[in-house]
């Protein structure tokens, strides 16, 4: 699905660009193509048990899946990197935060393969990535935003697009009807540290915010965060 020109959704099982066995669910989460000026930059891949169809939906878009320079991931869950492994064993090269790279390495609950009673298949990432680092990347420049909270490694990715400021956010924040934040059952979430990134990323201005799950959007995306935020302090005292 083409969300802006030269970027695509190309899995997601909660609108339906990928299908897992079951309708409208949370087992592969949304994982999008950017068609950079050297590459194809992905984030996030999916659970691993959906890349085919990832590939078929690229394919149709004229994408060609041998050409992906780079996987950047969100965080460690199943449903966003259960697929790391199937993308490094093609040559892709895995950036995450630093927590993220040592979830992943480990393989453990960290990574929520439990949830969906699959294994997660680990793998050492490429890239360790750090707060405020900028990546240069299939000729895009990517800025690494730290927001831990829903897992310790949460991380957004900032760039510039078709003169659009685009931040992927992974499970930060939800986006499927209203503005909610992200699953709290992970081993490693953390309300005050969650609270504390809604704070940082509401002061962060974007055109359109590709989320973990559901929709993206397209009009003052910082207000659904500031939504996010005040659920939260409500919620969460
Ligand atoms: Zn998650």
């Amino acid at each position: 699905m083409q969300l802006l020109r030269g970027l695509y959704q190309i899995g997601g099982d909660l609108n339906g660009v990928t299908w897992c066995g079951v309708d409208a669910g949370f087992e592969d989460a949304n994982s999008y193509a950017i068609a950079g000026p050297e590459g194809i930059v992905l984030i996030d891949c999916g659970n691993g048990e959906t890349l085919p169809q990832l590939f078929e939906n690229m394919r149709y878009w004229g994408l060609d899946p041998d050409t992906i320079r780079a996987c950047f991931l969100t965080h460690p869950h199943w449903d966003h990197a259960g697929g790391a492994h199937l993308l490094q064993a093609r040559g892709v090269r895995l950036y995450a935060q630093r927590n993220t790279a040592e979830a992943v390495a480990a393989g453990d609950e960290r990574c929520c393969g439990f949830c969906y009673h699959k294994t997660f298949m680990s793998c050492v990432v490429d890239v360790p990535l750090e707060d405020g680092e900028r990546v240069a990347v299939g000729g895009l420049d990517i800025e690494v935003l730290h927001l831990p909270g829903h897992t310790q490694g949460c991380t957004a990715y900032l760039f510039n697009h078709e003169g659009r400021r685009v931040v992927a956010c992974g499970d930060v924040i939800g986006t499927l009807l209203c503005g909610d934040f992200g699953w709290s059952g992970s081993i490693d979430f953390d309300k005050k540290v969650y609270i504390e990134s809604l704070r940082r990323f509401a002061r962060v201005d974007t055109d359109v915010m590709l989320s973990g799950h559901g929709l993206s959007l397209f009009h003052r995306p910082r207000r659904r965060v500031e939504q996010v935020l005040n659920s939260a302090l409500m919620q969460w005292r």
